[in-house]
């Protein structure tokens, strides 16, 4: 049988060492514009990276560039930067300024490495090191500024994007096909505004800057005065760049928005905090005024009362004094917020003493579901530093809502466990559990697993967020461990106070 293949050994040509020393210097400058470009996230100073990268003579070397920023609502390009010579005469200014670049590279290397002057420059060797080598591209455009006749002329000109005319073809692929053309003078008369064409070369390259969000923008180069004229080969090599170029705008644009985002949250923020803190306070006179009224009455001040009406005046007692913790809770956190964990005054507290004088709080939510609240006092409970109010309140809240979530007739216990210099105090229910998707957002404001209007539990969603800026602001830290279906062990954790004599 014979091969059908051909057996002619096809003969691979060795670089000659010329075009090795090509493509290495080739592939340093991509190193080095790629580490510029993604050590800043200032879109102005990207722009810049780029035309410098593209106009350097130890970048990409045509003699201009020309930036046309996308304006979305207009649907057309506006100029924005232009870099290069205008004239024959600053054409040769500019040749002989670039001819020193390798110099003022080396200079720009001391003043910014000072000491290192023997390391090899990032363009030519291996220094690519971030924001150094960033800086470097923004002072070698900061010598060589845009060139501001030039720059003046491009701001003037702005022009539609194309819609989808054939005629368009070569702006049309580079904005929605994403593209590098090459364009000529004579065949795009009638595609572009004449006072751009009057600024360009016979042949001239449109490099699109598109992301995700959509176009950001054209860069046209040019060789104007230059010896060369633009080929093919300048569209393969400038392809190389396209990529990295509309990443590092891209990821400007992320960190932008997420910057605009987060200060929209920190806005929205402080005003949740403000309208808590005016609510809270408006709310909490009336309710002690009721609460007041409610007294007189109950003590006789206005009549002797019948046994019917004295147990409905407890019931309205029992839910203004409901109302009033839950406003006490909401300024307790919007207080907290406002002035920071630091203003509380820490003392040595009996966790027993704080215990016995929360369970009164909870009998009728207690009794109601016979559930019953069980101290385990296994040895002697060491003092802790927190605040008394503070440590009453969390227990209350983690104490409510054992109570809450247990099942009828269960029973709820509070565990001292003292390790080391630090006192747990595990709240253990035998209730409807958490599951752990949940766990984390438990402790945010306003969250409820059961968020729906037809919730079976009553409650603000505030409590745990209440105890975890009670905690924050009282020295004391809270976990919590919880299987489904079978109850839940939140422990709050205090330093114990050093015995002294
Ligand atoms: P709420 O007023 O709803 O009780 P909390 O901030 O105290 O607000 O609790 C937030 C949510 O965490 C509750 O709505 C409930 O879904 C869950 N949760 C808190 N404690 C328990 C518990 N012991 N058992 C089961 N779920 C609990």
């Amino acid at each position: 049988m014979t091969s059908r293949t051909s057996n002619t050994p096809k003969t691979i040509q060795t670089p000659t060492g010329k075009q090795l020393r090509g493509f290495l210097s080739q592939i340093q400058v991509i190193n080095s514009i790629n580490a510029a470009l993604s050590g800043t996230t200032d879109m102005e100073e990207i722009h810049r990276i780029i035309l410098s990268a593209l106009t350097s003579k130890v970048g990409l070397g045509f003699s201009r560039a020309f930036l046309f920023l996308c304006d979305p609502a207009r649907k057309s390009l506006a100029g924005k930067y232009a870099v290069g010579p205008s004239t024959k005469q600053e054409a040769e200014a500019c040749m002989q300024e670039q001819a020193q670049q390798y110099d003022l590279i080396d200079q720009l290397q001391h003043s910014l490495y000072p000491g290192t002057l023997e390391a090899v420059t990032p363009f030519r060797g291996n220094g690519t090191e971030r924001l150094k080598s960033g800086r470097l591209w923004i002072e070698l455009f900061e010598r060589h500024p845009p060139n501001r006749a030039l720059t003046h002329k491009i701001e003037q000109i702005s022009f539609d994007m194309p819609s989808g005319t054939a005629q368009k073809r070569g702006l049309r692929s580079a904005c929605h096909e994403n593209r590098i053309c090459l364009c000529e003078k004579s065949h795009a008369r009638s595609l572009f505004p004449a006072e751009l064409l009057n600024c360009l070369d016979a042949k001239f390259l449109i490099l699109p800057l598109n992301t995700k969000k959509g176009l950001h923008g054209v860069v046209i180069v040019d060789r104007k005065f230059d010896r060369k004229t633009i080929t093919k080969a300048d569209v393969r090599y400038l392809e190389w760049f396209k990529t990295p170029f509309a990443l590092a705008i891209e990821n400007t644009e992320l960190f932008t928005d997420l910057e605009f985002a987060y200060s929209e949250l920190q806005q929205l923020d402080a005003l949740k905090s403000n309208f808590l803190a005016v609510i809270s306070h408006e709310l909490r006179t009336p309710l002690t005024a009721i609460q007041g009224f409610i007294d007189l009455l109950m003590n006789g001040k206005a009549g002797r009362l019948s046994a019917s009406q004295q147990d409905l005046l407890a019931r309205v007692v029992r839910n203004a004094t409901h109302l009033i913790s839950m406003v006490n809770d909401l300024i307790e956190v919007a207080e907290i917020e406002a002035q920071g964990p630091s203003q509380r005054h820490l003392e040595s507290v009996d966790p027993l003493d704080a215990l016995m004088t929360t369970l009164p709080r909870l009998e009728q939510r207690r009794e109601t579901k016979h559930v019953s609240i069980e101290p385990v006092l296994t040895q002697q409970i060491p003092r802790v530093l927190t605040e008394q109010k503070a440590l009453e309140r969390i227990l209350y809240h983690l104490l409510d809502n054992a109570v809450k979530f247990s099942p009828n007739n269960s029973t709820v216990t509070v565990e001292f466990e003292p390790v080391e210099a630090k006192l747990n105090i595990h709240v253990r229910d035998q209730g409807i559990g958490i599951h752990s998707l949940h766990l984390k957002r438990i402790f945010d404001y306003f969250y409820q697993v059961d968020n729906k209007l037809t919730r079976s539990y009553e409650g603000l969603g505030l409590g745990l967020a209440t105890t975890r800026v009670l905690l924050l602001a009282t020295g004391g830290e809270i976990t919590v461990k919880s299987t489904r279906e079978s109850g839940s062990v939140f422990t709050i954790t205090y330093p114990i106070v050093e015995k002294t004599g």
